[in-house]
């Protein structure tokens, strides 16, 4: 009977053992310049990553599914006014702020995704509801804003998203516009202001599930319209248990023109390459090449955590399975 017992007992401890839980998040790439970048903003980035990794992390531990901790780790950076997602997005050209975000559940690549939001509190609680209570995967605008609302999710008057910091910004770039003479229509959004800092997080669940979420405000001065690649899955969210789960922030026509997200889980599923080969190549090699700045994050099934970026920083932490909280900003 004892015997059977302590083999139960190893039994049970063996598997739990090698079951790894992990969470990877990030909070935008881009150029930092140190010398504006103030003490009580790192301490306050620090802190919110940290928060968001812990309300994450304390879910996977529970035996909570990865899906329920990315979304717990986003809406924490979407309500932290220092990142450029939810409250604390930037501005587009017209001064006004357009939500993206994707969700994506790496067991049955279930995806959702909204665009172009300007009233949901909450965008990647959006892009569950359309994963979960619709056939469709990406809704935009109007539609999208009415479907969070039948949904019962959390509306705002879109004034909420206004921050003070954000709208100096979008003053600044539209001066800059004016000095080099181009009408906003023809201005490129800003690839560099205040660097990206949208938000995104990978999870790997006792499961051996992994989901991925990425939300974002987009890109400073951005056309009326214009839907980067935050939303689009493949391109700044991709998840898939038999590979990794990536979540993506940068210039987002270059992450959509080549599938950065997808690429990174397609080169580990048919060239066999490692989550830390297939990133590295892509961002450093691919998306330079290309003239891309940014960066990914990502965790494959082993638990490996990824955070690759081309760009002088990107904020980002993670818990790996060894139960180590890390955060950092610069290279
Ligand atoms: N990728 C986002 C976009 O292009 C911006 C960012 O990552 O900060 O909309």
């Amino acid at each position: 009977m004892k015997t059977i017992a302590a083999a139960l007992l190893f039994f049970t401890a063996m598997t739990t053992q090698a079951k790894p839980v992990a969470i990877v998040i990030h909070a935008g790439a881009g150029r930092i310049d140190r010398d504006s970048f103030t003490p009580e903003h790192e301490r306050l980035y620090h802190a919110t990553l940290e928060q968001s990794l812990r309300a994450g992390h304390a879910i996977l531990k529970g035996g909570g599914s990865a899906l329920d901790a990315v979304e717990a780790a986003t809406v924490i950076m979407e309500d932290a006014p220092v990142f450029n997602a939810g409250k604390g997005a930037v501005f587009t050209a017209e001064g006004k702020n357009e939500l993206d975000a994707s969700i994506m559940d790496g067991r049955a690549l279930q995806a959702g995704a909204v665009g172009g939001v300007t009233t949901v509190k909450n965008p990647i609680r959006a892009a569950r509801a359309v994963m979960e209570k619709s056939p469709h995967v990406l809704f935009t605008n109007r539609g999208a804003e009415k479907f969070a609302a039948d949904n019962g999710l959390e509306m705002v008057d879109p004034k909420y998203f206004f921050t003070e910091r954000r709208w100096k910004q979008i003053q600044t770039w539209l001066k800059q516009q004016e000095a080099k003479a181009k009408p906003r229509a023809a201005a490129e959004p800003d690839r560099h202001a205040d660097y990206f800092s949208t938000v995104g997080c990978v999870a790997l669940d006792a499961k051996g599930n992994i989901a991925a979420s990425t939300s974002t405000g987009g890109m400073t001065g951005k056309r009326f319209g214009r839907i980067g690649d935050s939303p689009i899955i493949g391109a700044g969210t991709y998840a898939d248990n038999r590979t990794a789960g990536i979540s993506c922030t940068g210039h987002g026509e270059y992450f959509i023109r080549h599938a950065v997200a997808h690429d990174i889980s397609a080169r580990i599923a048919y060239k066999k390459e490692s989550l830390a080969k297939a990133a590295r190549d892509v961002v450093q090699t691919v998306l330079k090449q290309a003239g891309g700045s940014g960066g990914i994050i990502g965790l494959d099934a082993q638990g490996n955590v990824v955070m690759e970026f081309n760009t002088n920083a990107m904020t980002r932490g993670s818990i790996g399975p060894d139960g180590i909280l890390k955060t950092a900003i610069f290279k």
